[in-house]
């Protein structure tokens, strides 16, 4: 298992490089992202959450129920359609908000072998991916909330840079 960045920090902020090889320490990279997903219960995991700049990503299919890695993933397509969701995050815990994202998209990127994969996703699984990649180029779901929510938030976002919040 890995430390979790939290809100305020840094890393959360900068943008991840891609993996030039899938190594040893990639591979467990990527499986201690899994076992630390699984250990606060998220559904998806970036590289900057656990303090590695590289672009990997874990998410957990929200029906199939099985965890996937993926190696410098992109968003290949996505879908004019748009859905709004309600999205919270690991690093910033307690927050929750209402977010427009793509109802379809298409992610291209490798799985662990090095073999490139193609899914096709959407609904709650392409949120998912959408929230994962955002955070690899620094982005977090808040800055997609409406400005009014926030505003609302921003007491309790400020506490959370202060640490004043337990990760749990
Ligand atoms: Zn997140």
């Amino acid at each position: 298992m890995r430390k979790l960045e939290i809100y305020g920090s840094p890393v959360l902020r900068e943008r991840a490089k891609p993996v030039a090889e899938i190594n040893g320490s990639v591979v467990a990279l990527a499986q201690d992202m899994r076992e630390t997903m699984h250990a606060f219960s998220g559904v998806g995991l970036a590289g900057n959450q656990v303090g590695v700049l590289l672009r990997i990503i874990t998410v957990l299919h929200p029906e199939k129920k099985e965890d996937l890695v993926v190696i410098n993933p992109e968003i290949a397509f996505a879908g004019e359609e748009k859905e709004i969701g309600e999205e919270g995050c690991l690093s910033i815990p307690e927050i929750y908000g209402k977010v427009e994202r793509a109802r379809q998209i298409l992610v291209r990127g490798m799985d662990l072998k090095g073999r490139e994969v193609e899914i096709l996703a959407e609904g709650l699984f392409a949120r998912i991916l959408q929230h994962e990649i955002d955070h690899l180029d620094g982005v977090l779901f808040v800055d997609r909330l409406h400005p009014a929510k926030r505003l609302l938030l921003s007491g309790k976002l400020k506490k959370l840079v202060r640490g004043g919040v337990a990760q749990t």
